[in-house]
């Protein structure tokens, strides 16, 4: 670890010492990149406390070196400044803590860091065969700065002058970089170039403009065209299938005995081919393995295991099986949605979603037929701008379907989205003391369709807002109406990114609140981190209205990979609610239990209430009380219930 403390005295280098850190400590911001560099420390830490400018100096000057690195920058800051919290977010600072604190508060958040390097670490791992290669060019005083490893590459002891650098560069790339350079502007802070370099091959340099100053950083990305990352990709696909493979399934499946019609469907990733380019093969990979797992993951929990998952190159999966229509266009639109939520690589945020070509088997139908047919229903899926799926007809043509979507107008006006209700119980007491209401719709033919299809259903037909205030009414009014051992209760709802967007939001929702005569004083309003993530103001401003009108807030999902603690500290919250995963971490190994503990911990330090949710084991409350956590919510309590369960249970516990 390096500490960088504008302090007379550093107490924090000796109680990370005594607590088994190494620790590299400097008192001066001059030098201090370099001095991180060298110091091959994963976490950087720079008191701010008291100091907040030269904090700020200090975490602009190393922000991007540790991001280079895949690394973490824990800021300490006065309580008194949480002004300066931005500040220190946009100039790199991945973590947090305010004082005051204690020694076991900041090893747990220098755990926290440290954990975090190492998750950013394993996904550079792919690029970063070699050490962290990049520079950083200062306009004003013209001078350029190279990491170490890329000056030991260039054999540059000195920082050479940009144009040196050009010069290492043959004249078509020479261009493509100068282009690079010039095309750079305060709306296009950041391109990408690619070229290669004698001693790496081919490689990716990432420039980013700081506007303010005229700076510009860069990252230099190996391609790879060293076998590893290839080799280590083919490994992690190794459990799907390639289209050879494939191909021989469905000549099998074609010829024999089936439970049901063969089906296939092909599944193609909108926008893959930006990431790549902007973010390098590397993250393109390690997106390619996440989408094939929420493909499988999909297809697994609807058709079991009987059914084939591929991949059939670039971008494109197979899912094929033997089964009733009604059950494929259930999976379509669990891949459909799987596939819509974002991606996270790196420390960037990318929304892909996807396009599907369906194709069912006739009996004259070879395998490689029947591929043609589903590869010609996603060509016209991919050049329409609003289907997700298309299905090939009899004749060699295609529809469009989207009947979820299309359905979802009737739906709610014939009253099939109803809410179920999931208990919130005191951890001390075990009372139960709040319900969060979950969306289901009621589909005359498929049953009960759970929230995440609802809502992507509800994306694609455009029907967001219309969705999110029939469940809000609906929620509202019944639980005006709860019979008297349901009294207490507090009542949370979910608020979805297009509420929060949506403008004068607060003041209806108001209004609706108070037109069902539930007590505002009762509610409680989730939003997501990926909710906030996407306009933080706006956010911010929204929740406060809530908050000073009566209502409680929370962070939903916390811990699903956005999760960053300027957050917490930006916005006015009253509950903290730890994501599922994150919470059944707490019976996983030590390290998975020591990140648990730090968000609790940092949480109830800035005086928020924690709920856990997906508590399903006795150990794991167990586990998650003895760390601290107030409320749970999980299978192990109830699963979401309707109201008439909910009062008999409330019934059997008083
Ligand atoms: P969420 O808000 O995190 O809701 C918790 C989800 O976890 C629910 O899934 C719930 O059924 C499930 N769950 C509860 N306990 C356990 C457990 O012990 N183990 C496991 N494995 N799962 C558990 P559901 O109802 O499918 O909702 C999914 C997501 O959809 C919700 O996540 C929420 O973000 C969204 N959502 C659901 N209903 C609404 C709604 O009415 N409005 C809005 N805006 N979003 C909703
Ligand atoms: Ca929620
Ligand atoms: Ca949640």
């Amino acid at each position: 670890m390096f500490v960088l403390s504008f302090r007379q005295r550093d107490e924090l280098a000796s109680v990370a010492a005594a607590a088994g850190w190494q620790v590299v400590a400097a008192r001066r911001a001059g030098g201090a990149e370099r001095r991180f560099l060298s110091s091959g420390a994963a976490v950087a830490v720079i008191d701010a406390r008291g100091a907040t400018a030269d904090g700020i100096a200090a975490t602009a000057a190393l922000g991007s070196a540790v991001e280079a690195n895949g690394g973490a920058l824990l800021a300490l800051v006065s309580r008194g400044e949480n002004g300066s919290i931005t500040a220190l977010f946009d100039s790199g600072a991945t973590h947090f803590l305010a004082s005051p604190f204690s020694d076991a508060e900041f090893l747990q958040a220098l755990r926290f860091a440290s954990r975090h390097a190492e998750r950013m670490a394993r996904e550079w791992q792919a690029g970063a065969v070699f050490a962290p290669l990049g520079w950083r060019y200062d306009p004003v005083t013209r001078s350029l700065l190279l990491t170490p490893g890329l000056a030991a590459l260039l054999d540059c002891v000195e920082a050479p002058r940009l144009r040196t650098l050009l010069l290492h560069l043959d004249h078509g790339d020479r261009l493509a970089a100068t282009a690079a350079i010039r095309r750079m502007s305060g709306t296009r802070p950041a391109t990408a170039f690619a070229h290669d370099l004698d001693g790496i091959g081919r490689i990716v340099q990432h420039l980013q403009l700081d506007t303010d100053t005229g700076r510009i950083d860069a990252v230099v990305e190996p391609l790879g065209s060293k076998p590893e990352p290839a080799a280590e990709v083919r490994e992690a696909l190794a459990g799907a299938r390639d289209a050879g493979s494939a191909r021989r399934w469905l000549t099998r499946h074609l010829a024999g005995e089936a439970a049901g019609p063969l089906h296939v469907l092909l599944i193609a990733l909108n926008r893959f081919e930006m990431v790549n380019t902007a973010y390098g093969r590397a993250a393109g990979d390690a997106l390619l393995r996440s989408a094939q797992t929420r493909v499988k993951d999909a297809v697994q929990e609807i058709l079991g295991r009987d059914a084939l998952v591929a991949r059939m190159g670039g971008s494109t999966f197979l899912v094929a099986m033997c089964a009733p229509r009604l059950r494929i266009d259930l999976v379509a639109e669990r891949i459909a949605s799987a596939l819509a939520r974002p991606f996270v690589s790196g420390d960037s945020i990318a929304v892909l979603g996807c396009r599907i070509g369906l194709a069912e088997a006739f009996p004259e139908d070879d395998a490689a037929r029947l591929l043609r047919r589903a590869s010609e229903a996603l060509a016209e899926a991919r050049e329409s701008d609003s289907a997700t799926l298309r299905v090939a007809d009899a004749d060699g043509g295609s529809a469009t379907i989207d009947r979820l979507a299309v359905e979802l107008h009737h739906a709610i006006e014939r009253g099939d989205i109803g809410i179920l209700l999931q208990p919130q119980v005191a951890i001390a007491t075990g009372e139960i003391i709040g319900v969060e209401a979950l969306a289901r719709w009621q589909h005359p033919a498929l049953g009960t369709i759970g929230a995440e299809t609802l809502f992507a259903a509800a994306q694609r037909a455009d029907l967001e807002i219309g969705l999110s205030d029939h469940i809000q009414s609906v929620a509202l009014k019944q639980a005006a109406s709860w019979p008297a051992v349901l009294s207490n209760l507090r009542l949370s709802l979910n608020l979805t990114a297009a509420d929060i967007a949506r403008p004068g939001f607060a003041d209806l929702f108001l209004d609706r609140v108070d037109a069902s005569g539930f007590p505002r004083t009762r509610l409680t309003l989730e939003i997501t981190e990926s909710g906030l993530i996407e306009d933080l103001g706006v956010a911010a401003g929204l929740l406060s209205l809530l908050r000073g009108a009566g209502c409680r807030t929370a962070i939903d999902d916390f811990g699903t990979g956005y999760s960053s603690l300027a957050y917490l500290k930006a916005l006015p919250l009253d509950y903290l609610k730890i994501d599922k995963k994150l919470a059944q971490d707490i019976t996983g190994s030590p390290r998975d239990r020591i990140v648990v503990r730090g968000v609790i911990d940092m949480a109830r330090s800035l005086g928020l209430t924690v709920i856990a949710e997906g508590v399903e084991t006795p150990e794991q409350l167990e586990g998650l009380a003895a760390e601290g956590c107030q409320i749970y919510q999980g299978f192990l309590c109830a699963e979401p219930l309707s109201v008439t369960a909910l009062t008999a249970l409330l019934a059997k516990v008083c």
